[in-house]
């Protein structure tokens, strides 16, 4: 018998594999990666299975691999398992979903590691005559006693801060005493951070029933049983976090590992530190990916998960990808965020892998939000998932109260430039900076004015690759894309009727910033949205400073509305949550009711009561009614009821097939050839629509037309699309890509 492996050669389309043998004393295991030959060129690839064969049945000679990329197999059995679901889920190789799941440096024909030059003795520290190092060797003697004992110092500490001379150390290693290694360091930036342990605190009530019944499922799953994922829907501020805290402490205790998802805009410093806090005491086993890291240090904190020196993770999307063998738990949290979907291939949704991964490693899943996505909720409604509420804030804490102000009325009382700041608004925020309490404001959207118009001729600034407006930001003199990032000098006169009398239509966050700070002269505000945060760590430092009270009121845009715990925070004001309701998609709805709902939680988390004022030129709709009344049950049941009506998610899945090409013609072509082909071969029970324009026709150059399919059943719908797809060859410049539950329409 001979050991063969079949390999799946990196950057492979089509999920075939290669067989090569494995050279006598040579271990390779599944999830390994692997050097071999192929087609007299040398590639890399990764183990998906490893067999034992009779040369005899062989009809041609197998080629021995290379060699490995390192010693240990990057994935899990479980993880290659998952990948394999992911593929046939999503219409995406196998391939590119293991590249998915490794970081970059580990991806290479060697592993990239940092190394860093180390002193040590190369002898046993008794062998040492101490004696002969005085006089002109005195210096040398003394680089000996350093290292004495110690395992080995750094060379660049050794020569820098110790003060040692280079030439010392080389005469030592000369006379054979010391020796120069390599030794590999780990990239953590919050290595130099001390934390103080937080000890887990008594849980009210409802926290307890809901830590006993992820135990409980638990403990059935250890013996085998099946359980389901648990949804846990807790008004904002009742404590959801400390009871995910409590279930790791337990699943750590039972030496298990566990994996914890919060949107990349909640993984804020404060949610890091909370948990670094909590496990204090083991703080090398928590490991922190978000996107802020540099690819060495996503690898390092990668590796110590490998190497099981870390069983916590806590991490944004691709975390749900960490090669934790033992789990025996999966949070994630804020699950209803839209920033779980990766819009690139793999188009997964990680709050879908974590109940799929729970599903095939045997551990339980616990999902939680103060605002259940619909189909999470749905699951629980159809008995697929367990549902545990927390209704009550901790300590009884009031939910903020929210006023809406009709910013229509407003608009007509104010009658210069766009109605930014209503009167209550205004008059609230006095009130807290007399009294020396803090005020978050709102705003989704970056810059100083939405676009800029002409009012003689109609003109509109557009940004020339793509079918949306530009955006102005002052500090830069720019206008800006938002879509391309294409930016260009903001005309003084407008360039289609050589008019003067250009305009700023709409407003941003940098807008609102210049307002206030007329209106509030003596205030301490920040603003805090990608442009003004673009240096490392100072999101770190303004939250800081916020929470310190050196700040009364911060401005900013999604980077505030998530997760942030300010118990100073009285006020919340949104100031136009009509941002974002009128775009031509069916959750539009639903995300207006989360951002209100999660930015009104920032209020009022103290002691002290939370108002929230809402301006909206819209104050009758539901979605900010339902918001408003804290009703997230009344809202979920009209809202099911309209998606079930017109047959929307959660009631059917949904495949999104677009067509992208700089030549508009070869765009659409293609796509209604796709489309005629589409309708022959599939099953009338998959419902199909019209080919019809993007709602974003042009984007980065690109025209784009879709399709969109429904079913109830995703798998064969994806199996479908699949054959169709194997089918047809399109040109050379024609995009064609298949989104699965996609979250944004076009
Ligand atoms: P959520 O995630 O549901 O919005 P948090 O977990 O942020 O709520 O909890 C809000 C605040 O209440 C935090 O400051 C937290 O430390 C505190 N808290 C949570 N549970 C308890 C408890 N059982 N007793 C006292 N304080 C608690
Ligand atoms: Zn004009
Ligand atoms: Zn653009």
């Amino acid at each position: 018998m001979i050991r063969v492996v079949k390999v799946l050669i990196d950057g492979a389309t089509n999920d075939l594999t290669f067989t090569y043998s494995v050279p006598d004393g040579v271990s390779v295991q599944p999830g390994q990666r692997v050097r071999v030959p192929l087609r007299n060129r040398k590639s890399i690839g990764t183990v998906t299975d490893v067999e034992s064969i009779d040369p005899a049945s062989l009809k041609y000679s197998l080629k021995p691999i290379d060699g490995t990329v390192s010693d240990d197999p990057f994935l899990t059995p479980g993880l290659i398992e998952l990948a394999h679901w992911i593929a046939g889920f999503y219409l995406a190789s196998v391939e590119a979903v293991f590249r998915t799941m490794l970081p970059k440096p580990s991806r290479g024909e060697a592993e990239k590691r940092k190394t860093e030059k180390h002193v040590m003795l190369a002898v046993s520290k008794g062998d040492i005559d101490f004696e002969q190092f005085s006089g002109r060797l005195a210096k040398q003697g003394d680089v000996l006693r350093e290292l004495r004992e110690v395992e080995s110092i750094s060379l660049a500490r050794m020569t820098g801060e110790l003060g040692f001379s280079r030439s010392s150390i080389k005469s030592l290693e000369e006379k054979g005493l010391v020796r120069l290694t390599e030794k590999i360091v780990t990239r953590d930036p919050l290595a130099e951070m001390e934390y103080v342990e937080s000890a887990a605190l008594k849980l009210n009530d409802e926290q307890a029933i809901c830590l006993k019944e992820v135990l409980a499922s638990s403990e059935r799953v250890s013996r085998g049983e099946k359980v389901k994922p648990i949804l846990l829907y807790g008004v904002t501020g009742s404590g959801k976090t400390e009871v995910y805290l409590q279930a790791i402490e337990k699943t750590i205790e039972e030496g298990k590992g566990a994996i914890v998802l919060v949107p990349e805009i909640a993984l804020t410093p404060q949610t890091a530190d909370r948990f670094k806090q909590r496990f204090a005491k083991i703080q090398d086993e928590v490991a922190i990916l978000h996107s802020n890291l540099s690819e060495g240090e996503r690898h390092d904190e990668w590796r110590k998960v490998l190497d099981q020196k870390a069983r916590i993770v806590i991490g944004a999307r691709s975390a749900i990808f960490s090669p934790i063998t033992n789990l025996g738990l999966i949070v994630v949290d804020e699950e209803h965020e839209n920033s779980y979907k990766q819009d690139i291939v793999p188009r997964y949704q990680a709050r879908d892998i974590a109940v799929v991964r729970a599903h095939l490693e045997k551990c339980p899943v616990l999902l939680g939000s103060a605002t259940p996505s619909l189909e999470s909720w749905q699951n629980s409604e159809a008995g697929k998932y367990d549902l545990v509420t927390m209704r009550q804030r901790i300590d009884d804490r009031k939910l903020p109260l929210i006023r809406i102000i009709d910013m229509r009325q407003e608009a007509r009382r104010q009658q210069s430039g766009p109605a930014i700041l209503s009167l209550k608004l205004r008059e609230a925020i006095e009130k807290r900076l007399e009294n020396g309490e803090q005020t978050i404001l709102f705003l989704n959207r970056r810059g100083f004015a939405k676009n800029i118009l002409c009012p003689e001729c109609g003109y509109v600034a557009n940004c020339r690759h793509c079918t949306t407006t530009m955006t102005l930001h002052r500090k830069d003199d720019r206008l800006i894309c938002h879509i391309c990032g294409f930016s260009q000098l903001p005309p003084r006169r407008c360039p289609e009727c050589d008019s003067r009398s250009i305009l700023n239509a709409g407003y941003g966050t940098e807008r609102v910033e210049e307002v206030l700070r007329k209106v509030f002269e003596t205030a301490r505000i920040t603003r805090v949205d990608t442009d003004a945060m673009r240096k490392k760590n100072q999101l770190r430092d303004t939250l800081s400073a916020f929470k310190a009270k050196k700040i009364d009121i911060l401005i900013g845009t999604q980077m505030i509305a998530k997760g942030l715990h300010f118990p100073n925070v009285t006020l919340v004001g949104i100031l136009n949550a009509d941002v974002g309701l009128h775009i031509p998609d069916f959750r539009a709805g639903e995300r207006t009711f989360q951002l209100l709902t999660q930015v009104a939680g920032r209020a009022g988390r103290g002691e002290l009561e939370g108002e929230v004022i809402v301006q909206t030129y819209t104050p009758h709709h539901p979605s900010i009614q339902f918001a408003r009344h804290h009703d997230f049950e009344g809202f979920a049941e009209q809202e099911l009821m309209m998606r079930r009506q017109f047959s929307h998610p959660p009631f059917v899945h949904v495949a999104l097939i677009t067509v992208r090409s700089v030549h508009q013609e070869r765009a659409e072509f293609t796509l209604k050839t796709l489309h005629a082909r589409m309708k022959h071969a599939i099953p009338d029970d998959i419902v199909l629509t019209e080919p019809l324009p993007s709602p974003l026709v042009k984007s980065h150059d690109q025209w784009r037309f879709q399709i969109l399919l429904k079913s109830p059943q995703a798998r064969k719908m994806a199996r479908h699309i699949h054959e169709v797809m194997k089918s047809l060859t399109f040109p050379d410049d024609v995009i064609v890509t298949v989104d699965v539950d996609p979250y944004s329409l076009g």
